[in-house]
């Protein structure tokens, strides 16, 4: 059965016929990994793959992202677009579009009976932007797994978010406070909004810009943090400044006001956190009734569902294999 051919680390490493690791380290025969896209739980123990020089898969920005956030890369790199195969032995490696952040993949190996794996990685909005295959077997993250984790305003919430920034500029600067990959991601809705105060970007994100720049849609004006420029636009209060959810707890010039970004919010998709503080539920993953659709429309005969990057793994599990009928389901 072609779901031996898996195996999951406890780390979240995924291991495909001995040949290839996705999203982790492992000792396969090909040495060579798959990275999914940039965010830390599925960059795990990479500076040990480039240290055993294994070769990294990746689409054009993950890969190019990587150095900027402090990853040794060698030269051992393959840039695969989206839709384009490799082989590796026996196997045939797709990446497939997924709506996270830029450069997000799913991964799709046929294997030489022609059987389907299909890892998920991260995703939202499943059979809208980001597409669906058909696999034998799937391997996904239940990141929202119970079935409470449910946001009905998902859909409309990119206007919410837009409006919300329009509103707080008029009244001064907005400080906006997301993952890596993910303040990208905003910065091309507020955009698309109508918004076209300058942004300022500290570095990482500064240069995480440029380099997306160079591969897709134009951000327009940003500066960045730190220099003269910059301050001179602060005085002016009319900008957006994007950082890292671990700086939002520091002090904001007079009068800014800033938006937390974060998924963990079911009730409503605005909270007032404080004076001039406030979370917006924006968030990169599908929430739980997603979730469950994407299994549905992969309709695998076996599903494993990874605990390291799940909430709720094994209320997603009993779910799927009751309401969807699939029999072989594992969490590991
Ligand atoms: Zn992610």
């Amino acid at each position: 059965m072609v779901e031996h051919m898996v195996s999951i680390e406890k780390d979240g490493a995924i291991v495909i016929a001995n040949r290839v690791v996705i999203d982790g380290h492992s000792n396969v025969s090909d040495k060579v990994r798959v990275v999914t896209h940039i965010h830390s739980d599925h960059t795990v123990n990479l500076s040990m793959s480039i240290r055993n020089n294994y070769k990294l898969i990746g689409t054009q920005i993950t890969l190019n992202w990587l150095p900027i956030l402090g990853y040794p890369v060698n030269s051992n790199l393959l840039e695969l677009d989206y839709g384009s195969r490799v082989r590796i032995g026996d196997l045939s490696l797709e990446l497939v579009k997924s709506h996270h952040i830029p450069g997000t993949a799913q991964v799709l190996v046929e294997c030489s009976d022609g059987s389907r794996i299909l890892y998920s990685s991260d995703f939202k909005k499943p059979g809208v932007s980001t597409p669906l295959v058909n696999a034998d077997v799937l391997i996904v993250d239940a990141v929202y797994g119970r079935p409470h984790y449910v946001r009905d305003f998902d859909n409309i919430i990119e206007t919410i978010l837009i409006d919300f920034v329009k509103q707080l500029l008029s009244e001064g600067g907005v400080h906006i406070f997301g993952y890596y990959g993910k303040v990208n991601e905003v910065m091309n809705i507020l955009r698309e909004g109508g918004i076209d105060a300058p942004f300022i970007l500290p570095q990482k994100i500064y240069m995480m810009t440029r380099k997306a720049e160079s591969f897709g849609p134009k951000i327009g004006d940003y500066v960045l943090a730190g220099t003269r420029e910059a301050s001179e636009i602060i005085r002016s209060r009319w900008y957006v400044y994007l950082d890292h959810t671990t700086r939002a707890r520091f002090g904001l010039p007079n009068g800014a006001s800033s938006i937390v970004l974060s998924g963990w919010e079911f009730e409503k998709p605005i909270k007032k956190l404080g004076p001039r503080s406030w979370h917006v539920t924006f968030s990169d993953h599908a929430d739980f009734n997603g979730l469950a659709y994407y299994v549905s429309q992969v309709n695998p005969r076996a599903v494993y569902v990874v605990k390291a990057r799940s909430n709720g793994a094994e209320e997603f599990a009993s779910y799927i294999s009751e309401k969807l009928g699939i029999k072989r389901v594992f969490v590991v």
